[in-house]
């Protein structure tokens, strides 16, 4: 009887909730914004109503639902499914959302980061289907990551695996949003690359024109994606940019090759948009770095799933 499930995706400026069969077929979608300033109690009323809208739009009981699924920003503990103040959801401070949730839908509940979720999704659903050993990585405004092992995210002690981009690279290097410096996201996240790619226009002005024009004009305004632009425009100082992040994102990619022995690494956002661009460089040092065996095994590709990895990512949890 039970054959559908429900996916809940929270970001910081917007919820969704999906109901899906046990395949994984999304068969409708609830989308609104999280106005995560009206706080916690606010969001979690908005969710419970925008559950049962979902499961209405399905034309589905409410018994006809199996398991709820949450992607969520992290901290969080997902035994107790308790969250812990995401940077990106200010005062939801040890908000016991699967107890909250299981209380009013009476069935089980997953909780997970959204890292790890999209790496499962993945797994599951996308570019990582048919491997045991799936590593994904989030190429964004951070650098996250997932570690599917055997077809189980691999947690840690305490849900604190997978942190990717907070692997030290450069210990002098720029200051990290973890209080670190050096860390592969402050120098291959989208605001990291937009930050070099500032610097190096600021300091050759007279190679920088094609990054300057895409940026109207404001030095300020360079952001990553006039960097992959102009460097598919053949410009030389976005080419110079593009492999300088390829250098660094290979070099952290080597050391989880090493360490791990993915049988593929999936990369999402910027790495998608950039495709070969940035991918075949990044192959390029992994191979340089890595140890021979692991990098003789490892394929380094795009994360398959794009705009639907939200969504797919809450339902991977409980299909
Ligand atoms: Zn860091």
């Amino acid at each position: 009887m039970k054959k559908h499930v429900v996916g809940i995706d929270i970001g910081g400026t917007k919820l969704a909730t999906v109901v899906a069969d046990t395949a994984g077929n999304i068969l409708n979608k609830v989308r609104k914004p999280t106005l995560a300033e009206r706080g916690p109690e606010y969001a979690r009323q908005l969710l419970f109503d925008m559950v049962h809208e979902t499961i209405e739009l399905a034309g589905l009981e409410r018994t006809a639902i199996s398991a709820i699924g949450v992607s969520c920003g992290g901290p969080l503990d997902t035994k107790t499914g308790i969250v812990y103040s995401p940077p990106n959801l200010p005062g939801w401070d040890a908000l016991p959302l699967k107890s909250q949730l299981e209380s009013e839908f009476e069935i089980p509940v997953t909780i997970e980061n959204d890292a790890n979720a999209s790496a499962l999704a993945e797994y599951r659903f996308g570019g990582g289907r048919g491997y045991n050993a799936v590593l994904y990585m989030t190429m964004s405004t951070g650098i996250g990551g997932g570690i599917v092992l055997d077809g189980q995210v691999y947690h840690g002690a305490n849900d604190s695996a997978g942190e990717v981009g907070h692997q030290i690279l450069l210990p002098d290097g720029p200051l990290c949003g973890c209080g670190k410096r050096g860390c592969l996201e402050a120098l291959c996240s989208g605001p990291a690359i937009a930050r070099r790619a500032q610097a190096a226009v600021r300091n050759e002005k007279a190679s920088a024109t094609t990054l300057l024009d895409l940026a109207g004009g404001h030095i300020e305004s360079v952001r990553s994606e006039h960097v992959l632009e102009a460097a598919r425009q053949g410009d030389a100082l976005a080419l110079r940019l593009v492999e300088e992040t390829a250098y660094y994102m290979g070099w952290g990619i080597a050391n989880l090759v090493n360490i791990l022995n993915p049988d593929i690494v999936l990369l999402g956002t910027i790495a998608i948009a950039a495709g070969d661009l940035l991918l075949n460089p990044i192959r390029k040092t992994v191979s340089e770095f890595a140890m021979t065996r692991p990098a003789e095994a490892v394929k380094i590709a795009p994360a398959q799933l794009g705009e639907a990895l939200g969504d797919l990512a809450a339902v991977a949890l409980v299909v």
